[in-house]
Order: structure tokens, then C-alpha cells, then sequence
């Protein structure tokens, strides 16, 4: 759809950022233009969690991507993509167990916001964890995630585990910091001449 608009260019290539103003493409030449936009998107993000990485994960779009549905699912992380799935997983019949590591779910949302929606989820039987510090992941088979409530030890077991944890922008290596673009703990730059990193889309005439 874009090739139809005369004054779009659409490239489909890599990029890096030679300037506020020009980027360096994967093939050599450089685009100029007026401005530049970074929408480079995002990537899931998971915390360094002792055994995680070695137990292997579902991301939110490999959780998607499951050829059949498991019987239980680990849900770490309650925010709005863990939750959308947590809910879709429970009821398409899994057993379903979220764990937070904040005091509430949805904790970027007011409290009474949290609190209604953990009411809703544990009443279609979304078992909900709170305010946990997971401590350990194990895979036999399958995954045992242990966590620490206060002062009580518990632990979670099912046959997947989905981490959704956040996301992070996938703007490695595209040349930010030669701009003067510094990466936020949210998503956000502080360059004047460069608009919001997310990818980067080049959208230039006559190149
Ligand atoms: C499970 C899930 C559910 C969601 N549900 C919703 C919802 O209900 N409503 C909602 O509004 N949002 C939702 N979102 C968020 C939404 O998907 C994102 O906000 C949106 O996709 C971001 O768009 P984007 O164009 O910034 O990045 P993307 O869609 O990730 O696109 C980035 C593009 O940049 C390209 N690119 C990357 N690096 C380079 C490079 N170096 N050079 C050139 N090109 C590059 C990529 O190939 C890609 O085409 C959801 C996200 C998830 C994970």
C-alpha cells in the first residue's frame, strides 16, 4: 500500500543512523531526509531468573503459536500482555497460574483498577500470586517455579511457562548513541531531531 503514495519511497532494508537527518542502508547508500522516526518496535524482555534461561520459555507469540493447548500454564508477569493470555489460556480450559512481582496486577493501572480485575480473573479460576520474588526456575517434566511471598516459601508446577515480562526496543545496533539518542527504562528519547525509537522506516523522496 505504501508504493501506491508518489511521495513515499519504501525501502526494505536494514538501516543505521549515520546523522539526526541520514541513514547509512544495509546495500551502502545513504537516505536523507527532514526528519528521521525511529519504529523499530519491540522484543519480549525476561529478568534474569536463575534456571529461566536454561528451562526454556514461551514468549507471548510462541504461547500463541502452541500446537495444541497444555493442561496448566505459568504466567510470569501480570501486566497487560501476561494477562490478556492468562484469561484467553483459562478459558480455553488450561489450568492457570499467574505470578507478580509487584503488590498488584495490571500495577501501572490504579489500585482499584488491580484489585477488580484479580477479583474477575480468580473467579473464571485464574489462580493469582502478588506481590512474589520468584527465586528459581526447574524443568523436569515440567516447569516448578519457586517463588518467596513475605516470609513464605511457595511454588508453582505446570506443563508450560509463559514469560511476559515487558519489552524492549529493538534499536541494537541501528546507531542511537551516535545521534545523541539515549534509551529510557520505558520506551522514550530525548533527541530533539529524532522522534520516538520504536524501528526505523525510512520514507524519503527520489532516493
Ligand atoms: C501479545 C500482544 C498483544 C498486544 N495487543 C495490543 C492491543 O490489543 N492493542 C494495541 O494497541 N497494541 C497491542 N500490542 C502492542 C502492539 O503490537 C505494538 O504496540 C505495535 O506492534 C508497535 O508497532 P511498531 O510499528 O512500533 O513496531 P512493530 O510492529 O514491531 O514493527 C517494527 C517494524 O520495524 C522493522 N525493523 C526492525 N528493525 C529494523 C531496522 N534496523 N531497519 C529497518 N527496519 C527494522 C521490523 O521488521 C518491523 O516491520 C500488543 C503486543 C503484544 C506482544
Amino acid at each position: 500500500m505504501l508504493g501506491a503514495y508518489e511521495a513515499i519511497t519504501l525501502i526494505r532494508q536494514p538501516v543505521t543512523l549515520l546523522s539526526g537527518r541520514s541513514v547509512r542502508l544495509a546495500d551502502g547508500r545513504t537516505v536523507t531526509g527532514g526528519k528521521i522516526i525511529v519504529a523499530t518496535g519491540a522484543s519480549p524482555w525476561a529478568p534474569p531468573i536463575p534456571g529461566l534461561a536454561q528451562a526454556g520459555y514461551l514468549d507471548s507469540a510462541g504461547a500463541m503459536a502452541l500446537e495444541r493447548l497444555p493442561a496448566s500454564l505459568i504466567v510470569i508477569g501480570a501486566s497487560a500482555v501476561g494477562l490478556e493470555l492468562a484469561q484467553m489460556f483459562a478459558r480455553l480450559g488450561v489450568r492457570v497460574t499467574v505470578l507478580e512481582a509487584l503488590p498488584r496486577i495490571v500495577p501501572a493501572e490504579d489500585p482499584a483498577i488491580g484489585d477488580a480485575l484479580a477479583g474477575y480473573l480468580a473467579a473464571e479460576g485464574v489462580h493469582i500470586h502478588a506481590g512474589v520474588t520468584i527465586e528459581r526456575v526447574e524443568r523436569s517434566d515440567c516447569y516448578a517455579v519457586l517463588f518467596r511471598s513475605g516470609a513464605r516459601s511457595g511454588q508453582a508446577t505446570a506443563e508450560q511457562l509463559l514469560v511476559a515480562t515487558g519489552r524492549r526496543a529493538n534499536t541494537l545496533g541501528i546507531g542511537l548513541d551516535t545521534v545523541g539518542v539515549r534509551l529510557g527504562q520505558k520506551v522514550r528519547s530525548w533527541s530533539t531531531s529524532i522522534s520516538r525509537p520504536g524501528t526505523l522506516m525510512c520514507m524519503a523522496r527520489g532516493t
